[in-house]
């Protein structure tokens, strides 16, 4: 035995080339993933072995199965690391990328605006101080009796019911005792017209506005292209929409398209949309209306505007609304594009602008639902962007002093059936304080506005108009 295996390991040391042909060490793992050693060594009898197998093949079948097993575990953990969710990850970051854009955008256009309005509110203020001096340098006209407000009331235009105690002549000589009696005189007139004014009555017809509620919170939206816009109900609503429907458009944005159509007001608190239209042509501002199952809206850059039909999704009508000013020429104090404010109330359709001819000045004017013919326009003594929104109810246009202050008023009325104007105070209030949308609803008697973030609506007491 010993014998043989000498002879085997000299053969082997004295002839390496065919002892390699031959003979093969192997190393490797076993199954265990042990080390394991084997020799083999070619059979001097045998050409071929009768089956395949043998320690070599279990060797590399063992190493095999060793790497297929890591190959697969790794391929396992790579594909159920990376392969599904590589590209929902991927859409995700774009998704939040367009988003931080779109974000960025929009706040940097709000940015701009208020660069504006920063602007104009420096201008108005050096305006204002201007204004103060030269009546500081100025002596007191002696026949004018200070009367508490008349300043403001002057200021918001239109005639005031306390003029004609300005005006009155001298009576009783220069001295200085006139002022005190002449002030005693004129304060117990005005006391006595105050008293004379009826408490508020009920009164279910088409009456002036004696009061609004404060703000009912309906719904806060939850993105920067929420901070205004307009939300509204049909009051007289036409199939397949009914009278619950409420509808909403947020205005942040230039190219503003999308309607969204709720059930009813709970959906709407809950942000469920049953209805999402793309309007054919984007808007402009925050003064659409919808009537008569129709969305009314001034296209965008221009002073066109368009009747949306709901039913068909077709737009039915268009016509420009002569000499009106638009994209920011004539808005409200609080700029938004707010040239053009479509309103509706117990008689129909109206537009509230301005125009180069009024100088800025407020025109009403009457529009034909069905083609937005004007059938007729009143010019107002007030300053469209001296006051924050405008409203109408039975014929009469009022105008809200503030959109900005916490508690503001209702600081002028225009009457359409007497064409005359004045000032009013009726407390007002812009719980969110920045009121970028406000209107009237003649089926529900509230008025809908949109305060920074917040869709909000008054309710409101009309008095018996005064005898004509
Ligand atoms: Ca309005």
């Amino acid at each position: 035995m010993f014998l043989l295996l000498s002879l085997a390991l000299l053969g082997f040391l004295a002839r390496p080339g065919d002892a390699q042909d031959r003979a093969a060490l192997w190393r490797g793992n076993d199954r265990a993933g042990r080390c394991q050693y084997t020799f083999t060594v070619a059979s001097p009898s045998e050409a071929s072995c009768p089956r395949a197998g043998g320690p070599e093949m279990e060797g590399v079948q063992a190493r095999l199965s060793l790497l297929e097993a890591t190959v697969a575990r790794l391929v396992g953990e790579g594909a159920a690391a990376s392969a599904p969710s590589a590209p929902d990850a991927g859409a995700e970051i774009r998704e939040a990328l367009n988003r931080a854009l779109g974000e960025r955008n929009l706040l940097q256009g709000e940015k701009e605006r208020l660069e504006r309005e920063q602007e104009a509110l420096r201008r108005r203020l050096e305006e204002m101080l201007r204004e103060t001096e030269s009546l500081r340098s100025r002596p007191c006209p002696p026949q004018t009796p200070a009367v508490p407000g008349a300043d403001i009331m002057r200021a918001a235009g239109g005639s005031s019911p306390v003029s004609h105690l300005m005006a009155r002549p001298n009576r009783q000589g220069d001295s200085s005792s006139w002022r005190d009696s002449a002030w005693q005189e004129g304060f117990q007139e005005l006391k006595a017209e105050v008293t004379e004014v009826p408490a508020p009555e009920e009164y279910t017809g088409c009456g002036v506005l004696t009061s609004v509620s404060e703000p009912v919170t309906h719904r806060k939206t939850d993105s920067i292209a929420g901070k205004y816009g307009v939300w509204m109900q049909d009051p007289e609503p036409m199939a397949p929409y009914g009278p619950d429907m409420v509808w909403r458009i947020d205005t942040v944005g230039s190219e503003v398209r999308q309607l969204y159509g709720y059930q009813n007001m709970e959906q709407l608190s809950k942000g469920f949309p049953t209805k999402v239209v793309l309007l054919p042509e984007a808007l402009e501002g925050t003064g659409a209306a919808m009537y008569r199952g129709s969305l009314y809206y001034q296209r965008r850059r221009s002073r066109t505007l368009i009747r949306f039909d709901l039913a068909s999704e077709r737009v039915a009508s268009r016509r420009e609304l002569p000499h009106a000013g638009f994209h920011g020429q004539f808005p409200y104090s609080w700029g938004g594009y707010t040239d053009i404010d479509l309103a509706v109330d117990e008689r129909g359709l109206w537009a509230v602008y301005s125009t180069s001819k009024a100088k800025g000045a407020v025109v009403l004017s009457r529009l034909d639902p069905h083609d937005l013919r004007v059938t007729k326009s009143w010019e107002t003594t007030v300053r469209k962007n001296g006051v924050a929104n405008a409203f109408v109810i039975c014929g009469r246009l009022y105008t809200v002093a503030s959109y900005s202050a916490a508690n503001t008023t209702v600081n002028y009325m225009y009457d359409t059936d007497s064409s005359r104007g004045h000032v009013l105070a009726v407390p007002f209030q812009n719980k969110y304080r920045y009121n970028s949308m406000i209107d009237y609803n003649p089926t529900q008697k509230k008025l809908f506005a949109w305060d920074n973030f917040h869709l909000v609506s008054y309710d409101l007491k009309l008095g018996r108009p005064p005898a004509a």
